[in-house]
């Protein structure tokens, strides 16, 4: 069985990557290896060793995405995706972007208490900014680095894509995670993204789009 690693902490964001990765992977694989039902295994950071994960100080959800996904070869020897993603506010300059994860400072070991605080700090920067100036977008930039063949460079891979959309005024639903609560996307502009069923926020997600994108070539190398 082929095995891709996929460095991710964060459980919802990791049940989101493996279920697109899973499904676009063993689409893929019909198409390139013509061997239907050969799984490619996807392990997340339980299924290895715990390693020293990077800080993700790099300025770009590229850059960011990149350490991560080297750092996981590095530790593991499998090949590896990572993704490193975030909400963009047109009104706040494209912030909080790559500090997403932590724009309120919040805990880091409390992810619901950490989503909250990031959600109330958001609503409270653009209470005076009317509906018609609310446009954002989420991005995801995905990483994949693996093996160097005999004598050759590690294959290294970046992919961005995103979801455009705008802010709401108060939270909604119970899925997803993060910033999903408050933002609805272009396609659902009545539902927030935690009121979509997780099959249709996939079809349309930043990072859906992304690891969509890079799945043939991930295929590709996991076959050669
Ligand atoms: P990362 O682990 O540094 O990539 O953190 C990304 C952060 O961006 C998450 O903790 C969320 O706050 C936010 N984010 C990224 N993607 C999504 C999404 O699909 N829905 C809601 N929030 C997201």
């Amino acid at each position: 069985m082929t095995q891709v690693f996929l460095a991710s902490r964060n459980v919802k964001k990791l049940e989101e990557m493996r279920r697109i990765l899973t499904a676009s992977l063993s689409a893929d694989r019909r198409d390139v290896a013509g061997a239907a039902g050969t799984a490619i295994e996807v392990l997340g950071l339980d299924d290895v060793a715990a390693y020293d994960e990077p800080v993700e100080d790099e300025p770009t959800f590229a850059g960011n995405a990149l350490l991560k996904a080297r750092a996981a070869l590095a530790a593991t020897g499998l090949p590896s995706v990572a993704d490193d993603s975030g909400l963009c506010v047109d009104a706040l300059n494209g912030m909080p972007g790559v500090l997403s994860a932590r724009w309120s400072g919040g805990p880091r070991d409390d992810r619901r208490a950490l989503d909250r605080g990031n959600n109330e700090l958001l609503l409270q920067q653009l209470s005076d900014v009317p509906d018609g100036r609310r446009g954002a977008h989420f991005a995801s930039a995905v990483a994949f680095c693996a093996p160097a063949e005999p004598a050759g460079q590690p294959l290294e891979l970046v992919v961005e894509d995103r979801m455009t959309g705008r802010v709401t005024r108060e939270t909604r639903g119970s899925g997803g995670f993060g910033y999903d609560v408050l933002f609805c996307a272009d396609e659902f502009p009545d539902r927030t993204t935690a009121e979509l069923d997780p099959a249709q926020k996939d079809a349309i997600s930043h990072r859906g789009r992304a690891l969509r994108r890079i799945a043939p070539q991930i295929v590709a190398a996991l076959t050669r």
